[in-house]
């Protein structure tokens, strides 16, 4: 599978619109630190390519790969960042006289139609908690803590063909040990960190910062991992002692799983 990072962003992106810092001064001169809302694509022989979230950012990232269409997609959860793009492609989806299909969890869905009214009528609604199929691959979703934020799901991919299997964890943090269990044998893991250390009172705080996905790194033994969701704290050019398997994603950049 190919895996492409259209954003690497948190919530806000990078530049935050209020911010002066060095960072978003880096990012608003076009450097390598500009970084649109999370989101990836996904591409699997035999089978169309299908997006995981939508977030505000998705027209501008549907541009920078010159695709003028999406026929399918994955959502996390039902937060702006990631399903902010849903009515643009809905709405470009009528254009094109198609049907998009939009694939989550029951309960995002059901939280999707509650802001989005209409968005049924051009985005069939799938659940997929119990898993899907992508060409070889099998999806499983999974609920994860999302701190003061609640829940949001990640992705587990599986191989059918050769067991390989990778990981897409975005918006987590403090996760139990039952839902480290799908973070057990992976050759990759994309987690999101929005800080490199964020020393916020825990009650305040949703996702992983940089140094605790180290450690969840050390504790789950994933080949590689690329952290993501990335805030403005994070400077993409500097050097954080990572270890040899762990670096931080960049926009555009695609790898193969
Ligand atoms: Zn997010
Ligand atoms: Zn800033």
């Amino acid at each position: 599978m190919q895996v492409t990072f259209l954003g690497t962003g948190d919530s806000m992106g990078t530049p935050r619109v209020y911010c002066d810092c060095e960072v978003c001064g880096e990012a608003r001169s076009g450097g390598l630190n500009r970084r649109y809302r999370s989101s990836i694509l996904l591409e699997t022989e035999g089978e169309l390519p299908l997006l995981l979230d939508c977030g505000p950012d998705w027209r501008r990232q549907m541009e920078a790969i010159c695709r003028r269409g999406i026929a399918q997609a994955l959502i996390t959860h039902a937060h702006f960042d990631h399903i902010g793009g849903l009515t643009e492609w809905a709405d470009a989806c009528r254009w094109r006289e198609e049907k998009g299909r939009l694939y989550a969890p029951e309960e995002v869905l059901r939280e999707i139609v509650s802001r989005f009214p209409w968005i049924g009528g051009q985005l069939s609604m799938l659940a997929n908690d119990g898993g899907m199929d992508y060409g070889e691959w099998r999806i499983t979703p999974w609920r994860v803590n999302h701190g003061k934020n609640g829940y949001a799901y990640a992705y587990r991919f599986e191989s059918k063909k050769n067991r390989r299997a990778w990981a897409y964890c975005s918006d987590s943090i403090h996760l139990e040990p039952e839902q480290k269990a799908p973070l057990r044998g992976l050759s990759l893991l994309v987690l999101g960190t929005s800080f490199v250390e964020e020393n916020y009172p825990v009650e305040t705080r949703s996702v992983y910062d940089m140094r605790e996905g180290v450690e969840l790194a050390a504790e789950t033994k994933p080949g590689r991992v690329l952290f993501t969701h990335l805030s403005h704290d994070v400077d993409v050019r500097a050097d954080y002692g990572l270890p040899a398997n762990v670096s931080l994603a960049l926009t555009g950049m695609t790898v193969s799983v």
